[in-house]
Parts: structure tokens; C-alpha cells; sequence
């Protein structure tokens, strides 16, 4: 039928058929299509929702359910700001707010808190349909992205963090952008300011390097790029204010699949610290292998000097013996006097330089403190009966007779104390005082004191004459002699055994010098009684007439030296046979030919020394008993230890004194008169 309600022709009819039936497909076809977007929308992994500008979702998709954890009614039956983090409330009220008719869409970021507690990045994009004012967004959970970016920003902070504490920066540069790239450390090391793409970064860089560093880095980085090897190149900085630093660098070539080279990386870093070490550490060496030159030198010089000294303190002494005008006894006397003297100073400054050396090691062994003190007062006591003194000696009863120590240092330390109370003191007494002041099962703790009543030394004196080189005031070099270092040298001592000198004295009274010292006990004898006495004088040893005939063989290169213990021997034994011989060698061969009843056997000897002959001469079965006594200069650590360990039977320091000498050939002689008198 038509409008006006004519019959419709069969092909109008067929037409209108053809229309509707198109009709139908495309309502179909836009039905199917709604159903397949809502599909999409229900199945999207996103979040589709519909708002209200109120702030209640209309709509809400899967997704939402999937992603919050909240059931859709939850979702549509609350406000949205209900689910949003109340941190980011605030930043998507603005966000919202700024949608409007001219700015229909949006995008922003901010976090939702779902149903179980946890926090979820939302990215949104939302868009105002301005027709019904609703809101129509989607959002993807970006959780994974912003977690993983949190973690790159970490572990960011954590190597700047590394880099700033090992002083290292790094830096990688894209051959094809030519992108330049620089840790934070490296802006640090370099001085430079951070900024972002930097077109002049390299020019600053290369700034701070002196032109050949500059032009040889270049040379490196172009080799590595063709040769795709690593460089590495250790050079200084020159930074604003004259700052220098030292840096280390090195640079790998980055490849691509096909082998070439598209980026370089590498790493440089701020070594000045340890140049400084080094260099410190070089300075050390240095100055450290000086002073062994000084020490070596000033040993080497002491021998050379104590070989021609010990001959003229020798030949004084025996010349002393004989007899002279008054005179002549006088010029006598001021020859072995300064000679000694001399000696004295020499022994002070080896001593001296090698303590500050760290060289001088303290030997442990048996001291019996009653026979070393009286070994040290008898030293003294000629002069203190001239100079009419007193000279005590006091051992309190409760000291040990027998300790471990080293007796050579502690008597340098006394002997030092007494002459300078004996040079210091005109009148009244001089008193060497041993005490126990504390006491363990295994220790005993010994306060010697050397008490004067002499010139004293003021108060402002009394701290800088400990110190090396220094008296207590300028006129005492002129009126009493000495160098000043006695006492710096007894201090150093004391102080390897972590003890102390210390010092009471008035000025026009008198001094008193003390120290303690921590000994091992030796429980070996029963203490002696010891009482304070006054010091007798010995009586010179008696010649022993008994040891006539023997054949006594003396090797030793040094002419003077050998015509003192010639003298020396003949005058102990008149009538013996002396065989001379000039080396160690020599006296290997000689011993077989010569027989002798005793060797004395000087050690530092040209073509072999005292200690390889004796070694020799101990292989030979029949010399195994053979008295063979080291002359040796004393000057050296462990060398008595040295001496023993190569066979030598005993041994005496040089200078050769008469008694001494005599002693031990009296005990050598004697204990193998049965063997030799056969
Ligand atoms: P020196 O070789 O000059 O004696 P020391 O180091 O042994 O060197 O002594 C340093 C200075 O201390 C002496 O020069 C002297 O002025 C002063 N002195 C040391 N002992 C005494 C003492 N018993 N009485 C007075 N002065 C002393």
C-alpha cells in the first residue's frame, strides 16, 4: 500500500521487501557489532568503566573485577574515591577537574588500592561525553612497569652509590647517535656540571687533560674503534684551581652482530688517593734505604775508625805500664784518655744510629744484677778515690741475684748514668741503688737508681737534656766535655724495654736518675746476701808461670792490632810461641802444620773471615777441642750468638783489655793443659 493508500505494484513491493530486508542486516550487523565491542570491553584486560561526575562508577567492565579484586556491586555501590590511594586523591580530583567541553580527554597516572591491600599503578585515559556529562575511561594496571622502573631507579642509585665510594664513574658513547653518556661520579671526578645532553661535554672533558695526555687518548680510542681492542691510559687532571688529580682509565670497544663497532663503554677512575700512598710509600722507601746507607756507612766508618783507635788505646795502656818521667806520663795519660774518649763518642753515635734504625735488637740472657753492678762500680771507683767521693753500692735484699736481660745494654744504661754523676759530682757521694719494686711468680720489676750529690741541673733543664745532642746548658760542653747523647741513648733504650729514665734533681744538691724495668726471673740460685758497702780496689791478676812453652797462633789482618795482642799475649805468658798468621786461610792451612795450644781469631778478615776458618778448622777431628777465641769488634748484634754457633769456644771484644785477655787464656790453657801437655 502507498501513502495516500494505493496498492503498492508487486515491484514496488518487491523493492520496499529488498529495503527492509537491508534494513534488518544492518540493524543485525550493528547488533552483532555491539554485542563484539561489549565482548571486547567484558574481556579486556584493561579497566572500561562509565562515571558520573559525582564520582560513581556506572558501569564497570571485568577488568575492574580482575584487577581490584572487588565484586561489580562493591565497584557501582561506592564512590570511586573510596578505591583510590588517599595519597593521589588530591592529584586526580585536579586531573578530573580538568575535563571540560574544549579538553574532552585526559590522561594521567595514580594508584588504586585493591580489595586485599595491595597498591596498583593505574594509567588512565578518560574522556567527557559532554552530551550526558558522564565520563567514559579506560585504564591499564602499569603495576609491573612502575615496579620494574623502581627497581632500574634503585639499583641506579645503588651503582652511583658504588661508584661514589669506589671513586669510579663510567660513560658510554653511541658511535651511530653520538650520544654521550656519563654517570654522576664521573661529572664528581671530573668537576663538571651535570647536564643533560650536553653537546660539549667531550670538549670538557678533554680540557682537563695536558695536551699529550689528550692527544695520546685520542690515539687510544681511534685504535680501539679499528683494532676493537681495550684501551687503558693512567694520567693526571688539571681542574679549576690549580687542583690536580690522578685518574685510571680504560675503554672497551661494544660490537654488533655483525662485528662492528657501534658504541664504546669504559670506566675511569680517581686513583689520586693512592698515587698519594704510593708516592708516600716511595718517600718511605726512600728515605728508609738513606738511612741505611748512614746507618751502613757510619758502621762501616766506626770499624774503620775503632781498628786504629783500639791500637792506640792498646799501646797507651801498656805503655802506661812502664816506666816514664813525670811528664812524659802526663802526655801519656792524655793520649789514652782522648783516645778512650773518642772511642766513647764513636760507640755512642753507632749506638745512636742504630737505634733510630729500628736495628738495635736487646739479646735475653742470664744476668747475676749482683756481679754486673760490681762489674760497673769497679769502672768507677779509681776516679772516685782521686776525686775523693764516696762510691755505694746498694742491692736491697729482696732483689733476685739472677734475671733475663740484656747485660750489655743495662750496663751502657748505668755506665752512662755514673760517669756523667762522677763528671757532675765534686764532693759528697755517688750511690748506685737496685731495688725490687714489685714482684710476680715469673717477674720482677727492678728500680736502679744513680743517686749523685753534684752540680744538679735547674728545672728548666730538665726535660731537653733528654733529648739527643743537647747538655744542660751551653757552657757544659767547654767545662765537662761529652756530646750530649748519653742520656737520648739510655732513653731509646729504656724504651725497647717500654720503661722509662726519669729524674729528681735540685740545682746545687745533687740528681737523681732512675728507671724500672720488668725482668724474667731465673730461679736457678738461691739469692745472695748483699749489703751496702763501700768499693774496695781489686788487686791486679797475678802471671801465671805455669803456662810456659805453649804455641799460641794469632790470626789477624790488621798490623797494629796484631802487634797489640802480641804484646798483650807476651805479656801474660812470657815465654810462649806465637805464630802469626793474616787470614782466615791461612790459618786453616797453618793450624796442621803449626799445632797450636790456642788460635785467637779475628773475625772481619780478607779472603776468609774468622767465622767460615774456625768452621774449616772444626772439621778436622783432631782440632775439635782446639781453643779457638774470637777477637771480634762488638759492635754488631748477636755476634757472640754468631760466634758460638760457627765452633769458637769463646770470645773478647775489642778493645783487647790485659785482664781480660789474660782470664780467658788462663781458663782455655788450663781446662786443656792435659790434652796439649801430653
Ligand atoms: P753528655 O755527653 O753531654 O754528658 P748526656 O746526654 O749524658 O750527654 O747528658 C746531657 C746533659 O745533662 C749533660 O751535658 C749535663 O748538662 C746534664 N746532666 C746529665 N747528668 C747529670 C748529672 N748527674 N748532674 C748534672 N747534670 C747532668
Amino acid at each position: 500500500m502507498k501513502k495516500n493508500g494505493e496498492a503498492l505494484s508487486y515491484e514496488e513491493l518487491l523493492q520496499k521487501v529488498a529495503e527492509q530486508q537491508l534494513q534488518i542486516t544492518i540493524l543485525e550487523d550493528e547488533k552483532n557489532a555491539i554485542t563484539n565491542f561489549e565482548y571486547f570491553v567484558k574481556e579486556s584486560p584493561d579497566l572500561v568503566c562509565i562515571a558520573d561526575t559525582d564520582s560513581y562508577y556506572k558501569v564497570v567492565n571485568d577488568g575492574f573485577v580482575k584487577v581490584l579484586g572487588y565484586s561489580k556491586e562493591e565497584l557501582l555501590s561506592r564512590p570511586f574515591t573510596d578505591f583510590i590511594h588517599p595519597d593521589d586523591l588530591e592529584k586526580t580530583f585536579a586531573e578530573v577537574k580538568l575535563l571540560t567541553k574544549n579538553s574532552p580527554t585526559i590522561d594521567f597516572e595514580n594508584r588504586y588500592v585493591k580489595k586485599n591491600g595491595q597498591l596498583v599503578f593505574l594509567q588512565w585515559r578518560a574522556n567527557l561525553n559532554t552530551s550526558n556529562n558522564l565520563i567514559y575511561a579506560i585504564a591499564r594496571d602499569i603495576t609491573e612497569i612502575r615496579r620494574t622502573q623502581e627497581k632500574l631507579l634503585s639499583s641506579e642509585k645503588s651503582l652511583n652509590e658504588a661508584q661514589k665510594i669506589a671513586k669510579i664513574g663510567s660513560w658510554d658513547f653511541n658511535l651511530m647517535t653520538q650520544e654521550l653518556n656519563w654517570s654522576n661520579e664521573l661529572y664528581e671526578i671530573f668537576e663538571i656540571e651535570n647536564k643533560p645532553n650536553d653537546p660539549k661535554l667531550y670538549a670538557k672533558y678533554l680540557s682537563c687533560f695536558s695536551p699529550e695526555d689528550g692527544e695520546e687518548l685520542n690515539k687510544k680510542i681511534a685504535n680501539t674503534i679499528a683494532n676493537k681492542v681495550p684501551y687503558e691510559m693512567e694520567h693526571r687532571i688539571f681542574l679549576t684551581d690549580n687542583k690536580i688529580k690522578w685518574v685510571f682509565c680504560t675503554g672497551v670497544p661494544i660490537l654488533d652482530k655483525k662485528n662492528n663497532v657501534v658504541a664504546l663503554k669504559g670506566v675511569v677512575q680517581n686513583i689520586t688517593q693512592k698515587k698519594l700512598i704510593d708516592d708516600t710509600i716511595k718517600a718511605k722507601e726512600k728515605a728508609e734505604a738513606a738511612n741505611k746507607a748512614k746507618s751502613d756507612f757510619l758502621a762501616n766508618m766506626s770499624h774503620e775508625i775503632r781498628t786504629p783507635l783500639n791500637g792506640i788505646v792498646g799501646f797507651t795502656d801498656l805503655l802506661l805500664k812502664t816506666t816514664f818521667d813525670k811528664d812524659q806520663l802526663e802526655y801519656l795519660n792524655t793520649v789514652n784518655e782522648s783516645a778512650s774518649t773518642l772511642m766513647d763518642i764513636i760507640n755512642n753515635i753507632l749506638d745512636f744510629s742504630k737505634i733510630e734504625a729500628g736495628k738495635l735488637e736487646l739479646i735475653y740472657e742470664e744476668i747475676d744484677v749482683v756481679e754486673l753492678t760490681n762489674q760497673i762500680i769497679n769502672l768507677f771507683k779509681y776516679e772516685a778515690n782521686h776525686k775523693k767521693i764516696d762510691l755505694i753500692l746498694h742491692i736491697e735484699k729482696n732483689v733476685p741475684q739472677y734475671i733475663l736481660g740484656d747485660s750489655f745494654r743495662l750496663k751502657q744504661i748505668l755506665v752512662n748514668l755514673l760517669s756523667n754523676a762522677m763528671k757532675f759530682t765534686f764532693s759528697g757521694h755517688i750511690k748506685l741503688n737496685v731495688s725490687q719494686e714489685e714482684e710476680s711468680e715469673l717477674i720482677s720489676k727492678i728500680k736502679f737508681s744513680v743517686i749523685d750529690t753534684g752540680i744538679g741541673i735547674k728545672v728548666q733543664n730538665q726535660n731537653k737534656i733528654f733529648q739527643s745532642f743537647v747538655q744542660a746548658d751551653n757552657t757544659t760542653t767547654r767545662r765537662y766535655g761529652g756530646t750530649g747523647l748519653g742520656l737520648a741513648i739510655s732513653s731509646k733504650l729504656l724504651a725497647l724495654k717500654k720503661s722509662e729514665l726519669k729524674l729528681y734533681s735540685s740545682y746545687g744538691v745533687g740528681s737523681e736518675f732512675f728507671f724500672t724495668i720488668s725482668f724474667e726471673k731465673i730461679s736457678k740460685k738461691q739469692n745472695r746476701k748483699m749489703d751496702e758497702k763501700k768499693i774496695k780496689i781489686e788487686k791486679p791478676a797475678k802471671t801465671d808461670n805455669t803456662l810456659a812453652n805453649y804455641r799460641i797462633m794469632i790470626v789477624e789482618d790488621n798490623k797494629i792490632n796484631m802487634l797489640l795482642v802480641k804484646t798483650l799475649v807476651n805479656k801474660i805468658i812470657s815465654n810462649c810461641t806465637i805464630v802469626e798468621v793474616s787470614n782466615g786461610f791461612d790459618a786453616v792451612l797453618l793450624v796442621q802444620k803449626e799445632m797450636p795450644d790456642l788460635v785467637l781469631m779475628d773475625i772481619q778478615m780478607p779472603i776468609q773471615n774468622g767465622y767460615d776458618a774456625t768452621l774449616e778448622i772444626r772439621k778436622l777431628e783432631k782440632f775439635k777441642d782446639l781453643p779457638i777465641i774470637a777477637l771480634t769488634a762488638g759492635v754488631l748484634n748477636g755476634e757472640k750468638e754468631k760466634c758460638m754457633e760457627h765452633g769458637m769456644s769463646d770470645y773478647i771484644t775489642k778493645p783487647i783489655v790485659l785482664s781480660e785477655l789474660e782470664k780467658v787464656l788462663f781458663k782455655w790453657l788450663k781446662k786443656n793443659r792435659k790434652i796439649f801437655t801430653l
